[in-house]
């Protein structure tokens, strides 16, 4: 079985965020169940020097403009085919935003460039590979099934997967010309959406499945509240829908040999966590206690998140001595309203604005709990980090928050089952409460400790779900 993958990021070459984590995770779960999966990425500056050693399966005079080849290379344990178009990706700034955090201009031409790519080689192959199926990733690769079903041949069926529908890809109406889209394609019923073109909308209208990244996020995606004005069509759709829940790469996330933790620990040598969490506390210079546990926050910093509510809940968790670390950058609101936080209260919170990936790792190693109050939540993967660390994940009743930890009520605690704490409504009173519950539940070491291996025995790896998408495959494949 042959699966072209089409995203915009892929650990470790480029990350904004869980995709990037799930492209370069998924595909090795699938080869070990004998799925050959090539990733289709643009070749930005980071994938430069991958580039360079690859070698040449695909070439055109005239992708928007400017001549373009892909390059197939194995780097990192994947299959790469890296799409060099460089009026289009060899820039600086982000690859979604320029230098001054705007979007790229061409973010449309830049995107539909990588769909046409990946609909071209999926019909002609990349030299002699070629997929049986197309599987694409959020709105960067919407528009795959819209040029396959244009170009009136018969084609390999295709698979979108909505990582967070909050970004759908919107564009003028004038742009469907411009970037060769079939005029034909663009009304209420595909491309169109309220008067834009969406590159999500033409997707979830064409792909012949979808998939988004937890059952719970797939029931909610159904409703106005968390679908964004495209419930309407996931409902029309929601027999060709199935959540298949995230899991993370249990080798770079492994707290017995992560290189970022002064020591490395398990279930059975919990004490050893005590070294991370003395330098987390030090690198956030937050005064040392024992009795009240150690939050940690890993996040974008923006509204989903819920961090404007955590803000609001800071008194309660100063007021049970606990602390709190936040790593993390986004709205300036909120990065301005935690490092004003951090100057009030100074040795109980700590705060690092930035993105810092071995930082991440520590916290992880050394946190006792981490907070994640998120609005929405179609996966989310820091909780499922900290399971695995034995820091316990606080979260929000949403998506995937709900479909991976168990909360510690009373009869999850009886039988030893509870991982987590989790909180409904998302408001403010329901997250002070959830802090205070963290807290006593602290307060008990051994309902903590056991808690804490329930947490770190969950399964957190891609078996499942890996085994999900391939009988997806096989099934579309017939
Ligand atoms: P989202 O994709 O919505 O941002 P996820 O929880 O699915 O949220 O994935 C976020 C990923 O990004 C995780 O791997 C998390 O560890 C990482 N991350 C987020 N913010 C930072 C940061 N400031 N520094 C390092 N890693 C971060």
């Amino acid at each position: 079985m042959k699966i072209l993958f089409v995203a915009s990021e892929c650990v470790p070459f480029v990350k904004t965020g869980g995709l990037a984590d799930v492209i370069g995770a998924v595909p090795k779960a699938l080869a070990l169940l004998g799925v050959d999966v090539h990733v289709l990425l643009p070749a930005y500056p980071a994938l430069r020097t991958h580039a360079a050693r690859g070698e040449i399966v695909w070439s055109t005079e005239d992708l928007f403009g400017g001549s373009a080849v892909v390059r197939a290379v194995e780097a990192e344990g994947l299959s790469l085919l890296l799409l060099e178009a460089p009026a289009l990706y060899d820039r600086g700034g982000t690859i979604y935003l320029d230098s001054d955090g705007e979007d790229w201009p061409d973010n449309d031409l830049r995107f539909a460039a990588l769909a046409r790519v990946a609909s071209e080689g999926a019909l002609d192959g990349f030299g002699d590979w070629r997929p049986d199926i197309v599987h694409g990733h959020d709105w960067q690769a919407g528009l795959v099934p819209a040029f396959l079903r244009q170009s009136g041949r018969a084609h390999p069926k295709t698979v979108l997967t909505i990582h967070n529908i909050a970004f759908q890809g919107l564009f003028e109406p004038e742009q469907v010309a411009e970037l060769g889209l079939d005029p034909g394609l663009f009304h209420p019923g595909g491309a169109e959406f309220y008067g834009k073109l969406g590159f999500l909308k033409a997707g979830l209208a064409f792909a012949d499945r979808i998939t988004t990244v937890s059952p719970t996020y797939a029931r909610e995606l159904l409703e106005p509240e968390f679908g964004m004005g495209l419930e309407g069509l996931m409902r029309l759709r929601r027999d060709d829908m199935i959540g298949i829940l995230n899991g993370i790469d249990t080798e770079i996330w492994n707290p017995e040999a992560d290189p970022d933790l002064p020591s490395g620990f398990n279930m059975r040598r919990l004490k050893a966590k005590t070294q991370s969490r003395a330098a987390v506390l030090e690198r956030f210079a937050l005064s040392p206690m024992d009795a009240a546990p150690l939050f940690c926050v890993i996040s974008r910093l923006t509204r989903q998140k819920g961090l404007d509510l955590l803000l609001e809940a800071l008194p309660a968790l100063i007021e049970r001595g606990a602390r709190l670390a936040v790593l993390g950058s986004g709205d300036r609101d909120l990065e301005a309203g935690f490092k004003t936080a951090a100057e009030s209260n100074p040795g109980q919170i700590g705060v690092v604005i930035g993105y810092d990936e071995p930082l991440a790792h520590l916290m992880q190693g050394g946190s006792d709990a981490i907070l994640i109050p998120s609005r929405f939540e179609p996966c989310g993967l820091t909780q499922l980090y900290g399971l695995r660390y034995g820091t316990l994940p606080v979260v929000a009743r949403t998506g995937g928050l709900a479909d991976t930890v168990i909360d510690a009520n009373d009869a999850a605690l009886v039988t030893g089952s509870a991982t987590g704490v989790q909180f409904a409504p998302v408001t403010t009173a329901a997250l002070v409460q959830a802090i205070h519950r963290t807290c006593d539940l602290f307060a008990q070491p051994k309902t903590w400790a056991t808690m804490q291996r329930s947490a770190m025995r969950h399964p957190v790896g891609w078996e499942t779900s890996a085994a999900a998408y391939l009988s997806l495959y096989q099934e579309l494949a017939g």
